[in-house]
């Protein structure tokens, strides 16, 4: 039998929105049938823009664990496993040996560290740790890698179009290690969802907690309301009357991502036409959200009274039993098997 097998994450900085269900989540709940799937709380990359608010990461590792039940994750299935990253001490190490495989001027060659940086702003300036989380995250998905790799096996990584730079180095470094030293990896494939980067309440182009344009999983309605109402539309549709233009318009995507697909057509069309206006179909957006995530609110409500903590224990206790497989083959592999180098 192959073995199929999913690893990707999110960093526990504070609760998701919809980007992250959007880009990631959904994805994630289709694949927990077909795939043993590690999602993996990354506290330690969280460190990447929080290491001083440590105690934020703390707490938002429980809202991502209720967020992730709230959406459809089942941790008490055998091939669902919730693993926080602190716990895995097998990814430090695999990512102090890739780092002596990937250049300097390879990391800043990547379009989303270059965002990101320019995000970061020149006050402080980035952090080794910032620079060089794309090689860690090549650690954490490379060692799920099915051992020994073979043809069928898969290792599948779902995840918003902002993380496809990190995956293709991902396999740079998976086939730099497998050429110079043995095969110990299987290059990973990257899954990204039909809407690969959800834009903001405000437009821009990205949700995100630290460009404060989110909706929230565990938002209230009201609150869902007011963020909707806010929403920026199509700028050339000044009022009721002037034709739109859907396909340029956040509050549609929206609507086409997680609406009434029912309605989808004749939204297009009354908005091209001018006889829908923009508060009209933002009030609709704002019903369509609620009831959308009605469900995921009581779900996540239910998670509160469950045993949490557990689940990520014995995700951990998973991950570091393939940890250990596959860090004994690079060992070996990197001549760095002790004690058996005395012996030779
Ligand atoms: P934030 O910017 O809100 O802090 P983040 O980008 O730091 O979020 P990550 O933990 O890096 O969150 O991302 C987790 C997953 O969610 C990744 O697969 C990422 O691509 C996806 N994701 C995050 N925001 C969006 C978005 N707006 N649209 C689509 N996917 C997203
Ligand atoms: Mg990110």
């Amino acid at each position: 039998m192959a073995t199929k097998r999913i690893l990707t994450g999110i960093r526990p900085t504070g609760a998701l929105h919809l980007g992250h269900y959007v880009g990631a989540l959904r994805q994630w709940v289709q694949l927990q049938d077909d795939y043993e799937c590690f999602f993996l709380m990354a506290d330690v990359q969280a460190l990447t823009t929080h290491a001083d608010r440590p105690a934020v990461i703390e707490d938002a590792v429980r809202e991502v664990v209720l967020d992730w039940i709230g959406v459809g994750l089942d941790p008490t299935r055998p091939n669902v496993h919730f693993v926080l990253q602190s716990g895995v001490p097998e990814l430090t190490e695999l990512t102090v040996y890739f780092t002596m495989l990937v250049r300097h001027s390879e990391v800043l060659r990547n379009p989303t560290i270059k965002a990101e940086m320019a995000q970061l702003g020149k006050k402080k300036g980035p952090t080794l740790g910032f620079i060089s989380y794309p090689v860690s995250q090549a650690a954490d998905i490379l060692l799920f890698t099915p051992y020994p790799p073979r043809k069928r096996d898969e290792l599948l990584v779902p995840v918003g179009e902002d993380q496809v730079p990190h995956l293709e180095g991902t396999n740079v470094v998976a086939r730099r290690f497998n050429r110079q030293y043995e095969k110990v990896f299987l290059p990973c494939t990257p899954l990204v969802g039909e809407v690969g980067r959800l834009p903001g309440t405000d437009g821009k182009d990205k949700m995100s907690k630290s460009l404060g344009n989110v909706i929230q999983l565990k938002d209230d309605p009201e609150t869902v309301r007011k963020q909707v109402l806010q929403m920026f539309t199509d700028e050339t549709k000044l009022r009721k009357g002037d034709p739109g233009h859907p396909e340029k318009c956040p509050v549609y995507l929206y609507h086409r991502t997680l609406g009434d697909s029912a309605t989808l057509e004749d939204r297009a069309s009354h908005c091209r036409s001018g006889e829908l206006g923009c508060v009209e179909c933002k009030k609709d957006l704002a019903k369509a959200l609620n009831a959308f995530l009605d469900p995921i609110r009581a779900r996540r409500a239910k998670a509160e009274k469950m045993p949490l903590g557990d689940y990520l224990r014995e995700g951990t206790e998973k991950a570091r039993e393939i940890a250990q497989v596959t860090m004994e083959a690079v060992r070996k592999a990197m001549h760095l098997d002790y004690p058996s180098v005395f012996n030779r």
